[in-house]
């Protein structure tokens, strides 16, 4: 058995995401209670705030380096971290349920033949044992599960675990490895960013609207409400499918699963895809003139209204309190 965890960090831009400390402490913790080593491995060109990784209480830091691996290659970075998984007999494996995670996770897997547990909200150990809780059925149930082969590989959904600044962190020791000649026979040629917009994916906040909008020339209400609260926007999939706003907004099963502090849901139903996207936010406000509409059914706080008269008052009312 081995007595290892590797979390692979993602980096965008040379910098590590939000989402990869999340990863290095919930693999703390698991290291913690299984009493095992901890290392985090990153593949890029340079990485500015790789030493930020350290105050999360990992023991060690590897860097693949070169300018070829500065954007997400599926086949470089498989190999990459497949070999050195392999060669250092590493257990476990943790990252972040993100597009990059969610891409990688299972062609690590393949290479091992292992089992990956995808999209955690929770990790508990029983009895030696990793215990995963994922939702199901688009969010309506929660599963829980271990794995039984040699190597684990487990996904954690961004913004669920919480990245926990340890006190009095070690320096962990620090390894770059230069790569001669990664495989970029698949490569991210661009990113291509909303100019200025926060992402769904990312955010804190978020100001989503629905149908109930009645068309794309409303949506600046939800711009100035999401402005006001310091959010992002984002959409159900029916007004992305409308034309009234870009895919990359879109909240739900074929959109992107978001956990952010707040969610508000204005003019929107609720449907079964939609909140498989959103119901594990912490805080979830619906707006909706229709009582009875499922959104309600998850809401922490809901109100029953028209959206064209509440979220204009809203907007100007946390504009006040703000000011
Ligand atoms: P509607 O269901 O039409 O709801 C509009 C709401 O606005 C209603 O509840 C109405 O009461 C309210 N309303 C209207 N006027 C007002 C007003 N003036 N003030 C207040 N409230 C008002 N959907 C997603 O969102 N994301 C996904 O990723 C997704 N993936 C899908 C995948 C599959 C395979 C399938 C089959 C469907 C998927 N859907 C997804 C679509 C989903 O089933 C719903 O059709 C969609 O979420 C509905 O969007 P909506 O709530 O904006 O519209």
């Amino acid at each position: 058995m081995s007595d290892k965890i590797i979390v692979i960090l993602e980096q965008r831009e040379n910098l590590i995401k939000k989402a990869s400390f999340e990863s290095v402490s919930a693999a703390v913790k698991l290291a913690e209670s299984l009493n095992l080593e901890t290392e985090a491995v990153t593949a890029g060109d340079a990485i500015d705030n790789l030493a930020d990784v350290s105050k999360f209480g990992i023991k060690k830091i590897t860097h693949f380096k070169n300018s070829g691996l500065k954007n997400y290659s599926p086949s470089a970075y498989t190999k990459i971290f497949t070999d050195y998984i392999k060669e250092n007999n590493f257990g476990y494996i943790i990252l972040a349920n993100t597009s990059f995670g969610k891409d990688l996770a299972p062609r690590i897997a393949a290479r091992l033949d292992c089992g990956c547990l995808m999209d955690c909200v929770d990790l508990q150990i029983n009895d030696g044992k990793v215990i995963a809780t994922r939702p199901v059925y688009a969010g309506k149930a929660l599963f829980k599960a271990s794995l039984n082969s040699n190597v684990k590989i487990i996904t954690n959904r961004p913004n669920v675990f919480k990245a926990v600044i340890v006190d009095q962190p070690a320096e962990p020791s620090k390894n770059v490895v230069e790569i001669d000649s990664p495989d970029l026979s698949t490569k991210v040629i661009e990113f291509k960013k909303s100019e200025g917009k926060l992402d769904v994916a990312e955010a804190d906040i978020i100001v989503s609207g629905g149908r109930g909008l009645k068309g794309p020339e409303n949506f600046h209400l939800i711009e100035e409400l999401a402005g006001a609260l310091g959010g992002a926007v984002g959409a159900s999939r029916a007004v992305v499918d409308a034309g009234w706003r870009p895919h990359g907004e879109q909240v739900g099963q074929t959109g992107k699963t978001v956990s952010p502090n707040l969610y508000v849901a204005c003019g929107i139903s609720g449907a079964i895809q939609h909140l498989a996207g959103m119901s594990s936010a912490k805080y979830i406000v619906a707006i909706n003139k229709d009582k009875d509409a499922p959104i309600f059914s998850v809401a922490d706080f809901g109100i029953a209204g028209d959206i064209f008269e509440i979220i204009p008052a809203l907007t100007q009312e946390i504009k006040r309190i703000k000011s």
